[in-house]
């Protein structure tokens, strides 16, 4: 027995995914092609999607948030695992990143699934909350600049419903959270965003050491 989670070696990876992986066409393809691009980094590991699909079947989602789209692939994934009438808000400001994934969403059929608003997240979360959306989302994402993390969580937080669930990418930040010479505006941000959360009442989490680090925040 062990107290720690075991270390993921390069062959215990290549198993993990030769044994669980099921990326449909679309988005293998997706991947690839952002692969090309230079801020590919961006762009979550394939198991981390479909573990998203998975949280979002779960939950029996239907209308989602997505704080960050870049190409598309955490939003399409969790788009097909949505039922008919599914709805993805996207919030992204790059026209650019975006097209790729409009294009895969209409390549996958669900191009309707996907609501993108071209604007900075915490205005058109604060046009939803306006809007009367409060509590009328089951499920977020959150996966953009590290320092608007604490916006986004407060806003995505008021949006979804109680038993809802926000998924937050990078909260292990590559380990740098844990090194004390790390002090960088990123790590820091991210050092008092998991803070917060550890003491946040208001939600049930779990850290988990998938990818980059995932926190889900399941909304009391
Ligand atoms: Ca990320």
């Amino acid at each position: 027995m062990t107290r720690k989670t075991l270390e993921l070696t390069p062959a215990l990876h290549d198993y993990l995914l030769a044994h669980s992986l099921r990326e449909p066409p679309v988005l293998a393809q997706l991947r690839a092609e952002t692969a090309q691009l230079a801020l590919s980094r961006m762009q979550i590991a394939p198991e981390q999607g479909q573990f998203l699909a998975l949280l979002a079947r779960l939950i029996g989602a239907r209308r989602t948030l997505e704080v960050g789209v870049f190409t598309g692939y955490s939003a399409l994934s969790v788009a097909l695992a949505l039922p008919p009438g599914g709805q993805v808000v996207g919030c992204d400001t790059s026209a650019e990143w975006t097209a790729v994934a409009q294009a895969y969403f209409a390549r996958a059929g669900v191009a309707e699934r996907l609501d993108l608003r071209l604007a900075p997240a915490r205005q058109t979360l604060d046009a939803l909350i306006l809007d009367g959306q409060s509590g009328r989302f089951d499920f977020a994402f959150i996966d953009a600049d590290k320092t608007g993390y604490a916006d986004y969580y407060e806003r995505c937080l008021r949006l979804v419903r109680p038993g809802g669930v926000i998924a937050i990418d990078n909260t292990l930040w590559d380990g740098k959270v844990a090194e004390p010479a790390a002090n960088d505006a990123d790590t820091r941000a991210l050092r008092r965003f998991n803070r917060a959360l550890h003491q946040d009442e208001r939600i049930d989490l779990s850290l988990l050491p998938l990818a980059d680090g995932v926190t889900i925040a399941r909304r009391r």
